[in-house]
């Protein structure tokens, strides 16, 4: 058994101790893993009260399960949060928390600087179902004010973009939330909790595809939705109905008893049991990978082909200032950088010897893609204009490997 948490402890024992809701019967150090669907119960009464959620008993594992509750539980006390859903996928966890807030006739005030699925959701899948997207800078608080009405059922953002490395200033941001009684919704994939406090900056609903840091080295798909409670929800058309009518807040409630189990995209206890592990981890390999990024960073800034570098603890970076107040000495472990042509980045792709060919984020091993022609592939050049992807561009996730290593393969690929 684990010991009991207290405030006292630092995040890194936290991330390591956590105790569990009961004694497991042979004492395993770690959380079991309950690969069952369904729960027994002794008698007719105790299935009522269950399942009306008048007691706590697990009784159907799409709704509920021992390790992906030990999971969610990890994390709410890292982050001091009111509550953590979680999902089986980033991509899961953002359309769930959409679905949650929007209806027919509103609309999302959000940047076209988004992940690739993450602006097909908003621009067109959501688009048939009556939800509008409203693409604008959010680094010009006036278009972003602009965009606002009574229907706005929430801002989103993404803290980093991704190509683009636009850094959203949250304090601004979250100050016209609170003027205007929206929702500030942000994916946080880019950097931990356990360096950067979404709720310090404002951020209401956080949102996590645990797929990337947190799963331990690419080790399975996840995604996690985590709720402040600090937005008061009196002021939301689609979930004021929800005010006092249990413990959790109005979104944590539709999301957890209606939204979460009617689209059934739950975390297995499997994946739980991983990403438990990788959260133990996620400290030292985040540090690691960060220093690493910042350094490659700053050395290949220096190599003649390198048209530009772009990651925001570069001095002349245009976010630098916002990057270091809001999430300090690193800003992730991705950084991209421009080549002369579409031509010169195929050939450093084809050219690489160490570092891999492939898509996702802050895997152990560093991965390098050319999004305009993979990510962003299938939109079309207006498109990916109008969301500012280059062709030129590269993008580099940064593993685990020495920074040596990893700098004289980017040169010899150059060269
Ligand atoms: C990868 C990613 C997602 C989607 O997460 P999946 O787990 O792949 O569904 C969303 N947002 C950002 C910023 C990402 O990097």
């Amino acid at each position: 058994m684990e010991k009991e948490n207290c405030d006292c402890l630092s995040n890194e024992a936290k991330l390591l101790h956590t105790s569990y809701p009961a004694k497991d019967v042979h004492n395993a150090l770690s959380m079991p893993v309950y690969n069952a669907v369904a729960y027994e119960f002794e008698t007719a009464a105790q299935m009522e009260l269950a399942f009306t959620g008048k007691s706590p008993e697990h009784v159907y594992s799409r709704i509920s399960n021992p390790t992906v509750q030990y999971f969610e539980r990890r994390i709410k006390e890292l982050t001091s949060a009111a509550e953590v859903i979680s999902f089986n996928s980033g991509m899961a966890a953002i359309a769930n928390a959409i679905m949650t807030v929007a209806y027919a006739g509103s609309n999302i005030v959000t940047s076209p600087h988004l992940f690739g699925n993450t602006y097909s959701l908003l621009a067109y899948t959501l688009k048939s179902f009556g939800v509008e997207a409203r693409f604008c800078d959010l680094t010009k608080p006036d278009e972003v004010k602009a965009k606002i009405d009574k229907n706005t059922c929430a801002l989103f953002l993404e803290i980093i973009t991704n190509p683009q490395m636009e850094v959203a200033d949250l304090c601004m941001l979250s100050d016209i939330c609170k003027t205007y009684d929206v929702p500030l919704i942000a994916d946080t994939t880019i950097v931990p909790f356990t360096v950067f406090h979404a709720a310090d900056f404002g951020v209401d609903i956080e949102i996590v595809s645990s797929t990337k840091y947190i799963s331990g080295g690419a080790t399975s798909l996840g995604g996690l939705v985590i709720d402040y409670g600090s937005f008061d929800w009196q002021h939301s058309q689609k979930l004021n109905y929800l005010i006092n009518q249990t413990t959790l807040s109005a979104f944590s409630a539709k999301m957890r008893m209606e939204i979460h189990r009617n689209f059934g995209a739950c975390m297995t206890p499997q994946v739980a049991h991983m990403q438990t592990i990788g959260l133990e981890t996620l400290s030292v390999r985040y540090e690691r990978a960060a220093k690493t990024c910042k350094c490659l960073a700053e050395q290949i800034k220096k190599l003649p082909d390198i048209v530009s570098v772009n990651y925001p603890t570069l001095p002349e970076h245009p976010y630098y200032d916002v990057s270091q107040r809001q999430f300090g000495e690193y800003a992730g472990a991705m950084f991209t950088f421009d080549l002369a042509s579409r031509e010169a980045a195929f050939s450093f792709i084809d050219n690489l010897k160490l570092i891999r060919r492939a898509t996702n984020l802050f895997d152990n091993k560093t991965l390098a893609i050319h999004p305009a022609s993979t990510i962003f592939g299938t939109f079309t050049e207006e498109t990916r204009r109008s969301m500012d992807i280059s062709q030129n561009t590269i993008r580099i996730s940064v593993g685990l490997e020495s920074t040596d290593d990893l700098y004289n393969d980017i040169v010899q690929a150059i060269r």
